[in-house]
């Protein structure tokens, strides 16, 4: 079924480099609406939940390190066709093979270290927007 709304992470990197202000500002300039919004940070027990199925790959504990080490932005944003547009508004998971003007190309620095996450299905664009936010957190 067809959704509006995709989720969103801007990563522990991204904050530390000062770029929340830059990014956003692409996500809004693409025409994405947010409708949920919070700076927060992940305990390991978040992390090991959110990405559980990543837990058989060799980067699982480095990934939990990473989203954990510091605060992130988590959000949920609506537009028409919201999962795949936000997708390729953030560019391939390896910077050096994302496209010329997209966030990762521009503001990540690794594959680990890739300034944003963006949900990879409509399924779990919803079940990541209810792991970070209660219905009245979201408008
Ligand atoms: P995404 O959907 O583009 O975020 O990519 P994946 O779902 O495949 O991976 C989730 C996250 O795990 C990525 O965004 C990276 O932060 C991290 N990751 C993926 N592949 C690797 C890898 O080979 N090494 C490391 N260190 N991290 C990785």
């Amino acid at each position: 079924m067809a959704t509006n709304r995709t989720f969103t992470m801007l990563k522990p990197d991204s904050l530390e480099k000062g770029n929340t202000g830059s990014i956003l500002e692409k996500i809004n300039a693409a025409g994405f609406k947010i409708v949920a919004m919070k700076q927060t940070q992940m305990t390991v027990r978040d992390a090991q939940t959110f990405y559980a199925v990543h837990n058989e790959r060799p980067f699982f504990n480095d990934l939990v390190e990473f989203m954990t080490r510091g605060p992130i932005v988590a959000a949920i944003l609506e537009k028409e066709n919201a999962v795949e547009d936000f997708r390729t508004l953030i560019g391939a998971t390896n910077p050096e093979e994302a496209a010329e003007g997209t966030i990762r190309k521009l503001f990540a620095d690794s594959m680990s270290e890739n300034a944003v996450h963006g949900s990879d299905s409509d399924e779990n664009a919803a079940i990541e927007g209810a792991f970070h936010f209660s219905g009245r957190e979201v408008f």
